[in-house]
């Protein structure tokens, strides 16, 4: 069934590390070998066997309207005739500039780069310098990307790895993170009293989503937005899961809470490789060259990436009756998967918000990274095989949030939550 997927991963492992460009592509944690895809459309993907899943990773996240959206496509196809990059400024970067800042509550100003990762990072550099501390509060299992000071208890990858520490990390940079659990507002106000004045920001994944889904208890992100004002501490939001998912407007509109610096990559792209950080006048103004933080990119606002990012962004300011739909078909899905694992008998939680949904098989809610890595993930990893040989393509990990493409019908959805009903069958 696998068998060129098989032949491409051996001949990968030859010349790129574990055969993969990102860690959790190569199916470690779940074991077996990666499928490799030739191509896509709307809700399914197409491997090199020829074999057809319906996606429920979605890229980790761009796909939200399906793959090869056409009038994303077709832009990438006109842009591309008028060059790939330029390396000065377009009229395009300032008007996706303006659509981000009029989708997203509470920023005037946005920065484009690269990925999650660069996103992170330089907001992070933003908090820093403009509040003149060094330190920063992050939650346990949350993923902020790949820059040296965030991969301390770290989701997704990391997590799926079991990487306690990673080499390369000094402890010098370390120092300067402070970590606690999710959901967790005492521990993160003793933080707060330990360290007077020297935390930049508090960090947060709105709804965690590189450790399953895990949805904000009711107070926490409220307690949060209390103690950085109480102490003068930046408060971002790493909307780079959660925006243009959840809402229009990302976490800060469907909680009603501001954030100070917002981080965006995923979605933002159209699957093109974007990140984005943002926030108001008088702390983005230090970002150079109006200021002094320096950031920069020499592909950073790229005239194909861009266009790609402008179509999707547009389409879904223009159509917020998608965000119903999406929370519709990942409440059916969600009912569906509960009720077959109900009638097993298969102790369970499934988490979802919005268009994320997480399966852990625990009888206790999961709430933080503890409570995910303490679920029957050895069942997660024989249901993720099962699933895929029934043409369900879920992310390989328990840590991993599920994607709901708004490509996908109700037939596919209970094509998905049939396949799960045999396969709990075939795992008792
Ligand atoms: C994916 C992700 C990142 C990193 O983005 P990359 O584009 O992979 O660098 C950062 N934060 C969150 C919440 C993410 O989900």
């Amino acid at each position: 069934m696998y068998e060129q997927s098989k032949k491409l991963f051996d001949q990968a492992k030859n010349v790129i590390p574990g055969g993969v460009n990102s860690p959790v592509r190569a199916f470690k944690s779940v074991g077996g070998t990666p499928i490799f895809m030739k191509s896509a459309k709307g809700a399914y993907l197409y491997d090199v066997d020829g074999n057809r899943y319906i996606d429920y990773i979605n890229s980790w996240g761009p796909m939200i309207l399906g793959h090869a959206y056409e009038p994303v496509i077709n832009a990438i196809q006109e842009y591309a005739g008028y060059s790939t990059s330029f390396g000065a400024p377009t009229e395009l970067e300032t008007k996706i500039a303006e659509l981000i800042v009029s989708m997203v509550p509470n920023i005037d100003m946005v920065r484009m780069v690269n990925s999650g990762t660069e996103a992170c990072m330089s907001a992070m550099r933003v908090a820093r310098g403009y509040t003149g501390r060094n330190k920063f509060v992050k939650f346990t299992g949350n993923y902020h990307g790949h820059a040296d000071a965030f991969l301390v208890n770290a989701g997704s990858g990391v997590a799926t790895l079991g990487i306690q520490s990673v080499p390369g990390v000094t402890q010098t940079v370390a120092e300067d993170t402070l970590t606690v659990p999710y959901n967790n507002l005492p521990a993160v106000e003793n933080l707060v009293k330990e360290y007077p004045d020297q935390i930049a920001a508090i960090i947060v994944e709105p709804v965690a989503g590189n450790m399953g889904c895990i949805l904000p208890q009711q107070g926490f992100l409220d307690g949060l937005r209390y103690i950085c004002d109480e102490h003068n501490i930046l408060l971002i939001f790493d909307e780079v899961m959660t925006g243009f998912r959840l809402a229009r407007g990302g976490a800060q509109e469907l909680f009603n809470i501001k954030a100070d610096l917002v981080t965006f990559g995923k979605i933002i792209g159209a699957g093109m490789p974007v990140g984005a950080f943002a926030g108001r006048k008088e702390i983005m103004e230090n970002v150079a060259p109006a200021g002094k933080v320096y950031q920069a990119g020499t592909l950073s606002g790229n005239p194909i990436a861009m266009i790609a990012g402008y179509t999707l962004l547009q389409t879904l300011n223009d159509n917020p009756d998608i965000y119903r739909q999406l929370a519709e078909k990942t409440a059916y899905l969600s009912g569906g998967l509960q009720s077959v694992l109900n009638a097993a008998g298969i102790v369970h939680q499934v988490n979802s918000i919005g268009s994320m949904l997480s399966v852990h098989f625990a009888e206790y809610p999961i709430i933080d990274f503890d409570a995910a890595s303490g679920a029957n993930n050895e069942l997660f990893k024989r249901f993720f095989h099962s699933m895929l040989e029934k043409g369900i393509y879920l992310p390989p990990s328990a840590f991993e949030s599920w994607f709901i493409s708004n490509a996908l019908t109700i037939e596919d959805l209970d094509e998905t939550i049939a396949a799960a009903k045999s396969s709990i069958a075939s795992l008792k």
